[in-house]
């Protein structure tokens, strides 16, 4: 059987892996870090969202994000840089700023998540598949009428598709989630779709690495940095290492995270993927933890149930591949929570994180391959690689296979 080495062993490369090992595939997945899900994958939000797929770049963004430059806690930053990968990224974000490119990438992100959905259910019939997953369903709040009124239509398309979701005014928020006791009287109103789930990344990932190194045809590999690749008449035979040594394979996946770039450009191909830093605090649960996972639309924060916790995760900051805390932007989402959710959480035990999504200008996932027949990606992922891995693996490998893909998904999230 072909040998494969994937680097990055995040959600995306941990199940790529997996997807590729159960064809019988030699699989060797190497990571610069020490232990799996060491990048955006370790504390991210847990949500399986598969009913909130819909891309950041939309018509309203450049002037929302406009106001947002003004303001010192807003939900995103944006620090310029002299850097040509972040106007590339911005100049196509703002061009896929519009309603028709919105909805027709919101129809390729929904195939794809309700293809996640199903793959998904495979891993969760392992044994000892337990990753803290539940169905607790997921509430979307407004505070101004105009935006819930925007995704009261926004749901009409949905429920096109398929999606089961109810439009609550703010007292029918309130009884369903007595957790927003504090902001209920500032709510227009709320989505609520039961059939969301919530689950811990890094304890999925986990409990991949472990079903991995159960299996004959696999190797891991941590702290190996890959740092180049070679070739032989024009296919990829080897990926070399930081250790001065390579491995030798018929194919590689790129499933880096912010860093598939740097790998691509080693392969002559280009990526429009850029950072956008967000952050997460994980907490003890307070006296009055929210039950379903609550989206604050208009601050652009989660809160989330997560195994007997409340994990917090918000904002998205352009400002390169930079994922230290900035004790400014820490202090105003802890602001915001002691404010709205005063009882939801621990505060003061809380654990920070800051994690780089891998995002693309439209949103939309990279998958399949570059300039070589036999260098793939999947990556690309953005605000969504929790929620989009299982599947965007699954149609990595049946495109690495050659074999027919869904018909959802047919010619979509092809990389350049
Ligand atoms: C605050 C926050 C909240 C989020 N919330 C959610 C959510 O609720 N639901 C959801 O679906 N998604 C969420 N996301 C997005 C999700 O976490 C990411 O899309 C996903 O983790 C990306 O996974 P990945 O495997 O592509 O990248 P990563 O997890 O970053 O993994 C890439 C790996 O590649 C390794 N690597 C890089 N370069 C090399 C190299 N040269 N050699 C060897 N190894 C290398 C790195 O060490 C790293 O381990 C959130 C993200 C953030 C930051």
């Amino acid at each position: 059987m072909p040998h494969i080495c994937i680097i990055g062993a995040g959600v995306i490369g941990l199940t790529t892996a997996w997807r590729l090992a159960e064809d019988g595939h030699q699989i060797t997945l190497i990571d610069g870090g020490e232990q799996a899900a060491s990048g955006a994958s370790h504390a991210n939000g847990g949500q399986l969202s598969y009913h909130y797929i819909a891309p950041l770049a939309d018509a309203g963004m450049p002037l929302k994000a406009l106001g947002w430059l003004l303001q010192s806690d807003a939900p995103m930053r944006w620090q310029p840089a002299a850097d040509l990968a972040q106007w590339r990224w911005l100049w196509r974000f703002l061009l896929a700023c519009n309603t028709a490119t919105h909805q027709r990438n919101l129809l390729k992100l929904w195939q794809l998540a309700m293809h996640s959905r199903l793959q998904m259910r495979d891993f969760a019939a392992l044994p000892h598949a337990d990753y803290a997953r539940q169905c607790n369903g997921k509430l979307v709040v407004f505070r101004s009428a105009a935006g819930f009124a925007a995704a009261r239509r926004g749901m009409t398309a949905l429920a096109r598709l398929g999606a089961e979701q109810q439009a609550l005014d703010g007292a029918a928020c309130l009884a369903l989630e007595p957790a927003l006791a504090a902001v209920a009287y500032r709510l227009a109103g709320g989505i609520f779709t039961a059939a969301e789930e919530v689950a811990d990344c890094l304890q999925f990932c986990q409990k991949l690495e472990a079903r991995l190194l159960t299996l004959p045809n696999v190797r891991l590999r941590y702290r190996t940095q890959a740092t180049g690749f070679g070739q032989h008449q024009g296919r990829i035979d080897s990926v070399q290492l930081d250790h001065g040594d390579a491995i030798a394979c018929n194919h590689v996946v790129i499933a880096a995270g912010c860093h598939s770039p740097a790998l691509a450009r080693l392969l002559g191909d280009r990526l429009n993927l850029y950072p956008l830093k967000g952050y997460s605090l994980d907490m003890p649960a307070g006296a009055q933890p929210p039950t379903v996972s609550i989206t604050d639309a208009d601050h652009k924060i989660l809160y989330a149930p997560i195994n007997g916790r409340l994990r917090v995760a918000a904002l998205a900051d352009l400002t390169g591949m930079d994922d230290s805390l900035d004790p400014q932007r820490l202090q105003s989402l802890t602001r915001r929570i002691a404010a709205d959710m005063p009882m939801a959480g621990k505060l003061p035990h809380a654990r920070p994180w800051a994690g780089l999504r891998p995002a693309t200008p439209d949103g939309l996932p990279l998958i399949g391959k570059g300039r070589y027949d036999n260098a793939w990606y999947n990556t690309g992922h953005g605000a969504l690689g929790f929620t989009l891995a299982a599947g965007s693996a699954d149609l990595l490998a049946r495109r690495i296979a050659g074999e027919q893909e869904p018909a959802s998904l047919r010619g979509l999230f092809q990389p350049g």
